[in-house]
């Protein structure tokens, strides 16, 4: 492909990424709220005054407002320029691996739900049924019609994703009396194994278990967060299933190559 139709594509994309994580941005504040995604338009969640447009550019209003709020001049959450960076990150980084392909479609519209599942469980430990159980149905139906995933792998994936998290979870309840893990992650594990199949739901969730540990860890020693205080695992989820997305073929051929 010629070199300047592939810059364009880049800078659409990245545009697109960021577009898209702005409006990401209202899904995890107003989907917790049970508040319509679309009505009334975006307004200052302190002085509830409307942000004009100008004022709700992606990643550049923030700058310029140093962020804060132009009315009330209250902050505003680092949380809203972060989530626009990473979904254009991550749509630019697909698009590099799959090319101008349906996987990368797919992959751009699964990730962006997978960001806003997991800053809503960052911020309110749940994750959100609306997203979940569709995320499954879809997935399993689109199996029948791309080419890079078979339906039975598909399939597999759902079982295998829920149920490793559901026999996990279970465990975790009758050793330490407490919820471990919720019916939340079983149904992000199962959409998840839905798009990727069940050997990627596998290194996914391994992924997910290695880093949370290892933050869990970290978090805790430095005191930021007690050894009592609830660690939402959704997000480690979502992050070993995006670094899976990326490069699960280089994590399985440097596996068996070992
Ligand atoms: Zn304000």
């Amino acid at each position: 492909m010629y070199y300047e139709i592939e810059v364009i594509i880049i800078f659409i994309l990245g545009l697109l990424g960021l577009i898209v994580g702005s409006f990401s941005n209202v899904c995890i504040y107003r989907i917790p709220r049970n508040e319509s995604i679309v009505f009334p338009a975006s307004h200052c969640p302190k002085c509830s005054k409307a942000i004009r447009p100008f004022d709700n550019i992606p990643l550049l209003s923030y700058i310029l407002l140093k962020g804060r709020c132009r009315h009330c001049k209250s902050k505003i959450s680092i949380q809203y320029p972060l989530v626009e960076f990473l979904t254009g990150l991550i749509y630019l980084m697909i698009y590099l691996i799959y090319g101008l392909t349906i996987q990368t479609l797919i992959y751009i519209i699964l990730s962006s739900a997978l960001i806003i599942i997991a800053f809503i469980d960052l911020n309110h430990q749940i994750i959100p049924d609306v997203i979940s159980l569709p995320g499954i149905v879809i997935g399993f139906i689109l199996s029948f019609f791309v080419p890079y995933i078979s339906f039975v792998n598909s399939a597999l994936g759902i079982v295998v994703g829920g149920g490793i998290i559901l026999i996990i979870g279970l465990g975790g309840s009758v050793i330490y009396k407490k919820e471990a893990m919720g019916g939340g992650d079983v149904k992000l594990s199962a959409m998840i194994g839905a798009f990727l199949g069940w050997r990627y739901i596998i290194i996914s969730l391994f992924l997910g278990f290695f880093l949370g540990a290892l933050i869990g860890i970290i978090l805790i020693v430095t005191k930021i967060k007690k050894r009592e205080d609830v660690i939402p695992f959704g997000p480690f989820i979502v992050l070993g299933s995006l670094i899976t997305l990326l490069w699960g073929e280089k994590i399985i051929s440097w596996y068996l190559g070992i």
